[in-house]
């Protein structure tokens, strides 16, 4: 196997707890795409991929993997009476709101020194928008160590295109086959095969499950910091 020389991890379910972060989210979500009728809300949350009752979060689903654009066009073929412009617009300003109150799974800022003192290239490729990541990584600490960042508005396409790990390839200078893609959703798994990337790592902090992302990772770790401790086989090997 290659030698790991740059690691591109997701943000939510990954960097950031899901549950913690993102359930009232996806609730005020669903409040606004239903213009406050809290029956279609609920029906709204079902079809995109949550239970309103448990909160639970379907992996893969919407919710759990889907970027704005996609999320409105399905709240709007859900029933939801705004338009796909209209609440892409909206959502976009509710999650960048969001990002002020998420919860991050460990010590981001030590984590990610830690990872760049090693001399690795570290970046974070999202489904949310730019905007968003750039205020996560300013808040937790670790935008001086970051050398790339990609939301599904900033040009390199969305997941699970190739695209995002091309782009983080082109900023440092590594070859796909260098690169570890981390991620708690099949479309990160994917995006990471489609760009042949040397390895993909699933997380559980997220919405998926072992089983759901065994197929399309090489590793499964309960945490990213579990990451700390696997990066050794990977880089000399
Ligand atoms: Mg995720």
């Amino acid at each position: 196997m290659q030698t790991i020389k740059g690691i591109l991890f997701d943000k939510d379910g990954t960097l950031l707890d899901y549950d913690e972060s993102w359930l009232p989210v996806n609730r005020e979500l669903a409040r606004i795409a239903a213009e406050g009728d809290a029956a279609l809300a609920g029906r709204l949350l079902l079809a995109c991929g949550m239970d309103p009752l448990t909160g639970h979060i379907v992996p893969d689903s919407l919710l759990a993997a889907g970027n704005t654009r996609q999320i409105s066009d399905g709240l709007v073929a859900a029933g939801s009476p705004l338009s796909a412009d209209e609440l892409t617009h909206r959502l976009d300003e509710l999650f960048a709101n969001a990002a002020e109150f998420s919860v991050p799974v460990t010590d981001l800022a030590g984590f990610f020194a830690r990872l760049h003192a090693r001399g690795f290239k570290l970046g974070v490729a999202s489904s949310d928008n730019e905007r968003s990541i750039r205020f996560t990584a300013k808040r937790f600490g670790f935008a001086e160590y970051v050398d790339y960042v990609a939301g599904y508005d900033s040009g390199f396409g969305v997941k699970p295109e190739a695209g995002m790990v091309l782009g983080f390839c082109a900023a440092t200078g590594l070859d796909p086959s260098e690169v570890a893609v981390v991620g708690d959703n099949n479309h990160d798994l994917h995006m990471g095969r489609n760009a042949n990337a040397g390895v993909t790592i699933a997380v559980l902090t997220g919405t998926g499950s072992r089983e759901s992302l065994a197929a399309a990772s090489d590793h499964c770790l309960n945490d990213i910091t579990e990451l700390e401790g696997l990066l050794p086989d990977l880089q000399f090997a």
